[in-house]
């Protein structure tokens, strides 16, 4: 088998052949014997010692020769035992004392060139140490001096390659020439000398590590170079026998590619096309695979950055904050480092780094956990929130009249349309504010500007103007043509006529959506159609909308079943990529019309285009752009007054055409990864559908992917990469109005219209609900509170001393405006504990409740994701919340303080939230001992007493609901997370269970409902058990028995089971399809340096792996007896075409290194 014939000696081989000489060799330096264990340790540095002082060539053969062996068995352990034995020192000084004279003796420097590599690949120190040692430039001189002998050629590679694992040795390399040298020796396509071949790309690409050299290779022109030899082999290995080679030039340019000048090069000289072309000629051949990734990898990376079309990186929206000159903020001059309570931003980084930066957040500072800090405002400033517990004053007088269960009373009142009880003013709201003094104060608190940008800069608008024209509310001309046609109506005669809001429903002047209502009726429970009109007419938005979605007007069932998360399709992502590469090089089907635009109310669109738009409640959408046919990329406004935060998405289209696909890009996302890559979908809402009996918000979307683009800010004043959310999606109806949203939308106005159906929904005599306004937001809408909880039996004494001792549970919900799901989860909450459910009642008997439904309404009005008007993350305000700017929060924390001076602190707080990257539901916690266990902390918890009952109604949601996960909650006191309502009311209000609840965007990966998406129906149900598990911490066990519940529940207060679960992390694998560029070209298998070098000490550099036009050939050769002459035959290291004598050959031989040539 042997290239070698009858001699079949290999390096390794020696070992055994010359046993004999090596146990006398042993012997001699007082070794009983040499095997390759650890004991021969202090043997080692004897060889060490020995290969630089021993001078004649037999004996430095053996000694490489033991090394060697020693170092081929067992692990890289050994390799770096050498090194910290001076292993590299030893080869080094052995290099240089042979490579210095007149006429080196390549039998002994080629092994050593071969150990070097093998042993210098694993010292990270090696470059310095050969610069020390002189060998660096002797190594590139022995290079030089051996370009045409491709087997020492391919030895120096290898040195120089590993001494370019530091900067400084290849940028003397580099000065060296080496780069010149180097690239040169890089031949046009050749079937021989691959190995060395190989060597020489990877040596070139390893000296592009550093800027100089990228810088010189660039300025050298040696980017087109490498594309033009990438081009000729990709196009004359039509066997495949070089694809090793194709692949180390492709990483070649990766590196070369690292500087602005290497991408613009890469551009210009047509490198895009070439790989875009070379690649779609390997994606036939699942050989070639291992070229597409590096290839995709490349275009990604030059693809020019392109700036998002968009006037203004600012949102279309601003709002003239109080005390303020200005309504744009600087936002999105710096960075917004906040971080994500629901959403872990840690994971930017890789899962390591991000648990490692976890623990680092973790709270240690004992004090800081267990002693609340000073009271954010003075005591005399708690009294006013007095009246937000009317159940403590309550007369109940009414109970007298049992009689006459219908009527109202003030308590629970069901009376007009104004009926809240607005007992916080914004007078109150004014003296709390900033002490009185204010900025806002002189009365124009309520004359507070908006500015909108889109309407000339001199039109302010006082928000009382605006309000008025919001009476008018109609609905999209898209959808009006549509309903039109539906009711079978002519064309409009009177254009106004559809524009007449009749307020009583019985004006004669009768909208179209009337009939529609009247033909189809209203069918969605605790939704009523005029209610949500006549309320939305009061919403109070930015832009004064004027429109509504039709989807939150007509309302939404559940469809029935469940939705299945959507598989994805193998390299989906792959095929998008190569679509928007496609668009850079321009071909004919690329249009690039804006078809909608929120800031220019008067843009034409074709008349075949989709048609968009999104000025409604909670609406999101920017600008739409038709790219292609059938293909349209959207832009997503961030939130009002910043430049940041899109993610959240709602808005109509219409104009479509039934069964055909259309590709929808979302463009500016910002997370570095979306559940969109793990079967999540959007949700589609259509009118047509809702019109013959299906109102329903269905997931929806085919070939969902999430992937880094190059887009960049307009401005680029920040450093922002955006993500592309790609979807398609086929329209069942042509011509039909329909609505896409990032989850299922729920309106400011919904949950009014909705407490105002409960309230009218509850036996007054039985269920003491009120609705008041906690206060007013920045732009003026209420912000609701409501209370619920069971009336007393009777107006005894004893009844209502029952009622006026029942603890309290506060729940808040829709912080972030973006989490619809969280208000879902409410929306269950409430009706539940509005119900006759028995579990319902027995919950108001125990509890009194207080919950705040939306503590964000103007970020959910005006589309925001994450921030209110304020460009604040009100999540992050709890620590010292600003009455004016964050007022929920303020009166929130207010409120709570409260109850804490009146001896009522709340048995529980829970703010509901949603997740973008976690499936499931889960809580988030707090407690001391385990944030102390988990950051490893060195204080001693044995004394630290803590009451494990934080745990218990996260337990029992792990047993009742389906969609919880207990194995994703964690308790965990973060410092990032210290100013969240979470933390702050566990660590202020002194609230032993104080949670975040997290809801999945997606769905579940375990349980019942594993591997399906949730819906409104899984998030209402959510809602509902949670309140089924605050049963689980009742003290009043009384009424469980009473009504036998106590089944119900696990009644263990005492959970002993202290596993810390860390759950921060991403919780999913890193994408099958990477979505971010790696640094790195990507390894391709059974190719790295070891397997090389010892191919070379094998045999010929003809070796390749899967080569079988070679191996056909050698094995001619062989059967021939003509191993020598082939490889002689180069074209770049060609023609030494001496023969070895007969003694040479002979003496090479033995040592298995023969000098080919
Ligand atoms: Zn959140």
């Amino acid at each position: 088998m042997s290239v070698y014939g009858q001699n079949n000696f290999t390096w390794n081989g020696t070992l055994r052949q010359l046993d004999s000489s090596y146990s006398g060799f042993y012997t001699g330096l007082g070794q009983p014997s040499m095997t390759a264990s650890s004991s021969s340790s202090s043997g080692l540095e004897v060889l060490l010692s020995a290969l630089q002082n021993v001078g004649d060539v037999e004996s430095t053969l053996n000694i490489l020769s033991v090394l060697d062996e020693l170092l081929s068995a067992g692990t890289d352990r050994r390799i770096h035992y050498m090194i910290r034995k001076g292993g590299s020192e030893a080869l080094l000084t052995a290099l240089v004392k042979c490579g210095h004279t007149f006429n080196p003796n390549y039998t002994i420097l080629l092994p050593l060139l071969h150990l070097l590599a093998k042993v210098g690949h694993r010292d990270r120190h090696i470059g310095m140490k050969a610069e020390e040692a002189g060998a660096v430039l002797l190594t590139l001189n022995l290079l030089k001096h051996n370009a045409e002998d491709a087997r020492r050629a391919a030895a120096c590679l290898w040195v120089i390659q590993v001494f370019c694992s530091s900067v400084s040795t290849a940028n003397l390399i580099g000065e060296n020439h080496g780069l010149d040298v180097i690239y040169h020796l890089i031949p046009q396509y050749l079937t021989k000398h691959l190995h060395a071949i190989k060597a020489a790309i990877n040596t070139f690409s390893a000296l592009l590590s550093t800027k100089a050299n990228v810088h010189s290779a660039v300025s050298k022109g040696y980017i087109s170079g490498l594309l033009w030899l990438y081009e000729d082999w990709h196009s004359k290995d039509t066997q495949d026998v070089a694809i090793a080679i194709r692949h180390a030039l492709l990483c070649c340019l990766l590196k070369a590619t690292d500087s602005t000048a290497g991408r613009q090069a890469f551009v210009s000289q047509g490198g895009i096309r070439l790989l875009y072309q070379s690649t779609q000629t390997c994606l036939l051949s699942k050989s070639l695979e291992c070229l597409v990734e590096p290839s995709v990898q490349l275009m990604r990376k030059c693809l020019p950055k392109i700036p998002l079309p968009v006037t203004s990186d600012q949102s279309a929206y601003t709002f003239l904050l109080p005390g303020t000159q200005h309504a744009f903020l600087d936002a999105g001059m710096a960075p917004d480092k906040s971080s994500d309570e629901s959403d872990a931003e840690e994971a930017e980084y890789n899962h390591e780094a991000s648990n490692r930066d976890y623990d680092d957040d973790l709270e240690t500072d004992l004090n800081k956990l267990r002693l609340p800090p000073d009271p954010d405002r003075p005591k005399e400033l708690l009294a006013q929130y007095s009246c937000l517990c009317p159940e403590l004053s309550h007369d109940f007088q009414e109970l007298d009249r049992s009689s006459e269960p219908g009527e109202s009373s003030t308590a629970s009142s069901s009376s007009s349309d104004d009926d809240e009880v607005v007992l916080l003013d914004k007078e109150r709201i004014r003296t709390t504010a900033s002490g009185g003094s204010s900025s806002s104060s002189d009365g124009s608190y309520s004359k507070r500007r908006i500015l909108i940008r889109d309407t000339p800069a001199a039109t302010y608008l006082a928000t009382c103007d605006f309000h008025s024209h919001s009476s008018i509310l109609s609905t999209s001309p898209g959808l009006r043509t549509m309903v039109r046609e539906a009711m079978g109506e002519a064309s409009p005669c009177h254009r106004g006529e559809e524009l007449d809001d009749d307020e009583e429903g019985e004006s004669h002047h009768r909208t179209i959506i009337d009939r529609l209502l009247e033909r189809h009726g209203a069918c969605i429970p605790s939704h009523n159609p005029k209610l949500y009109r006549a309320i939305a007419s009061k919403t109070k938005s930015i832009p004064g909308f004027t429109i509504l979605a039709f989807p939150d007007f007509w309302g939404h069932l559940p469809p029935p079943g469940h939705e299945p998360m959507a598989p994805r399709k193998p390299n989906v992502q792959r095929q998008k990529v190569f679509e928007d590469i496609q668009r850079f090089l321009k071909t004919d089907d690329i249009i690039n019309q804006v078809v909608f635009d929120l800031e220019d109310n008067d843009l034409q669109c074709p008349s075949d285009s989709l048609r968009f738009f999104s000025k409604f409640e909670s609406g999101n959408l920017r600008k739409a752009t038709q790219v292609r046919r059938y293909e349209y990329d959207l832009i997503l406004n961030p939130d009002v007054n910043s430049s940041q935060h899109t993610q959240w998405f709602y808005f109509e289209v219409s104009n479509m055409v039934a069964d055909v696909q259309y590709r929808f890009n979302v463009i500016n996302c910002e997370k570095s990864n979306s559940q969109f890559n793990y079967g999540m979908q959007p949700v589609l809402y259509s009118v047509k559908e809702a019109l013959e009996g299906r109102p329903h918000w269905v997931r929806t979307g085919m070939e969902m992917c999430y992937f880094r683009n190059n887009f960049c800010p307009a401005q680029g004043r920040r450093k922002t990469t955006f993500y592309t959310l790609t979807f398609t999606i086929t329209f069942k109806h042509s011509e039909d109005v329909c609505y896409l949203a990032y989850h299922y939308p729920y309106t400011y106005s919904a949950l009014k219209a909705h407490l105002k159906v409960l309230q009218k929904s509850v036996d007054p005599a039985k269920v003491f609900f009120q609705q008041q306004t906690l206060c007013s937001t920045l732009a003026e809408n209420s912000c609701p509170v409501v209370t619920i909880t069971a009336c007393p039996a009777s107006r005894r004494w004893k009844d209502l001393h029952q009622l006026r001792n029942r603890p309290y549970i506060v729940l808040t919900s829709r912080v972030h405006p973006g989490e619809s799901n969280a208000s879902w989860v409410m929306k269950g909450t409430l009706e539940f504990l509005c119900s006759n459910d028995l579990v319902a009642q027995s919950l108001r008997e125990a509890f009194v409740f207080k919950i705040i439904p939306m503590l964000n309404p103007d970020g959910v009005i005006n589309g925001t994701n994450r921030c209110d008007l304020n460009s604040k993350d009100l999540n992050r305000e709890w620590c010292k919340p600003d009455p004016v700017l964050s007022p929920t929060i303020y009166h929130t924390k207010g409120f709570l303080y409260y109850l804490n001076s009146i001896g009522r602190t709340p048995l529980v707080f829970c703010d509901y939230h949603g997740h973008s990257r976690k499936k499931n539901v889960f809580l988030y916690g707090c407690s001391i001992k385990e944030t102390l266990w988990q950051s490893g902390s060195a204080v001693d918890t044995v004394g630290l007493k803590e009451d494990p009952g934080y745990r218990t109604i996260a337990k029992t949601l792990d047993r009742i609901a389906p969609t919880f996960s207990f194995n994703s909650c964690n308790f965990l006191v973060e410092k990032s997370r210290s100013a969240t309502a979470r933390v702050v009311v566990w660590r202020e209000m002194g609230v032993l269970r104080s949670y975040t609840m997290e809801n999945t965007y997606n769905g579940c990966n375990q349980g019942i409902y594993k591997g399906l998406q949730t819906g409104t129906r899984e998030h209402q149900d959510m809602g509902m058990k949670f309140c089924h598990s605050l049963l689980s911490v009742t003290k009043d066990t009384k009424i469980l028995y009473s009504r036998k519940l106590i089944n119900h529940i696990d009644l263990d207060n005492n959970i002993l089971d202290h596993k810390s679960h860390n759950s921060f992390e991403d919780d999913e694998p890193p994408c099958a399809e990477e979505i971010e560029y790696s640094g790195d070209c990507p390894k391709l298998k059974g190719t790295d340096l070891d397997s090389d070098v010892n191919s070379n000490m094998v045999g010929s550099d003809e070796d390749e792996e899967g080569d079988k036009e070679h191996s056909a050939r050698k094995h001619q050769q062989d059967s021939v007896g003509q191993s020598q002459q082939s490889s002689i035959n180069g074209h770049l290291f060609p023609l030494q075409t001496r023969l070895p004598s007969a003694d040479s050959e002979k003496r090479d031989l033995r040592n298995g290194v023969s000098i080919s040539n």
